[in-house]
């Protein structure tokens, strides 16, 4: 009998950390002994770069477009503690819909029952940023994930693209399609930072999976084309990863998350300037309360 796969999506604006942070997971996962796929649909295909010495590997559209057909297996490359690793890859620049190389290269693998033979644990979609277009929307609308969760930073326009994330999945949400696990929150160093995450997921009524601080653990370990869980294991970054991996691997209840419409982020967003404000010229410390 073949076990349940535990298929998830990873979101977010783009540069915002979903790579690094969805490398370090799978290698974290792996470790945990699961048999793990990270699936790269960013038409950057850097995705899986950290997992293999910081190589890149032949995308499923370059493939296609070499050879005609392709066998699954030739899509699919080693990476840190065996995991594999496929990038989907885009259209040449300015042709076509990235969106559908996620949809092509994801059906190539089902359809050969790739995932079933490997018998994978887990299938780490490793998307991008706005729901922009209908393919990207793909790993959501199509069921294909059954969790999704979204990396952002306390930024405003990271927020943007996630509140934007949840419109999406709002909107698929009654036709069998993804449904939120949570936000993780990278970046965060300072407290108004973590308070500015707390307060936009109580909101929209989601959750944060694990704050990560940003570090320069992480930028040593991608100089050397490594993920921290393999360049740098007892840092106290790698241990911030596995915990994050860990709460990812208990997760079970996704929900449907309530997005904020553009004037209530508006006012939202406004709230929370004042708030820096204040902390800027001293009038409450920078845990919110007043001094
Ligand atoms: P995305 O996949 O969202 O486009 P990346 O994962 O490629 O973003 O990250 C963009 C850059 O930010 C990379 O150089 C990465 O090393 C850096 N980065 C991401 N998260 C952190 C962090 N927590 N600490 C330090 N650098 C980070
Ligand atoms: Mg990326």
């Amino acid at each position: 009998m073949s076990k349940k796969i535990k298929q998830i999506a990873i979101y977010g604006k783009g540069g915002i950390g979903k790579s690094t942070t969805t490398s370090n997971l799978s290698a974290a996962l792996s470790d945990m002994g699961y048999k793990v796929m990270q699936f790269g649909c960013d038409p950057k295909a850097d995705s899986t770069n950290t997992l293999r010495d910081g190589t890149y590997i032949p995308t499923v559209l370059d493939l296609l477009r070499e050879k005609g057909s392709v066998d699954a297996h030739e899509a699919v490359f080693r990476g840190y503690n065996g995991i594999y690793c496929v990038e989907a890859g885009g259209p040449a620049p300015g042709v076509g819909c990235a969106g559908r190389g996620i949809t092509t290269a994801v059906s190539l693998l089902k359809q050969q029952k790739l995932f079933e033979e490997l018998e994978l644990d887990y299938v780490i979609y490793d998307v991008l940023g706005d729901v922009v277009c209908g393919g990207f929307a793909v790993p959501i609308r199509e069921g294909i994930a059954e969790h999704v969760f979204t990396v952002s930073s306390s930024d405003f326009m990271a927020i943007y693209a996630a509140n934007n994330l949840f419109k999406g999945i709002q909107k698929y949400s009654n036709s069998g399609g993804a449904l939120l696990g949570g936000v993780i929150a990278n970046s965060i160093t300072q407290p108004i930072q973590r308070k500015i995450i707390d307060n936009f997921v109580e909101r929209t009524g989601t959750k944060v999976m694990e704050y990560i601080p940003r570090s320069l653990t992480v930028t040593k370990s991608e100089l050397a084309g490594k993920t921290t869980i393999e360049a740098d294991p007892n840092s106290e970054q790698a241990g911030i990863y596995r915990s994050l991996a860990k709460n990812i691997d208990e997760h079970t209840q996704s929900v449907t998350p309530t997005p904020l419409n553009l004037e209530e982020l508006k006012a939202w967003a406004a709230e929370w300037s004042d708030q820096i404000m204040a902390v800027e010229v001293g009038e409450v410390n920078s845990k919110g309360a007043a001094i």
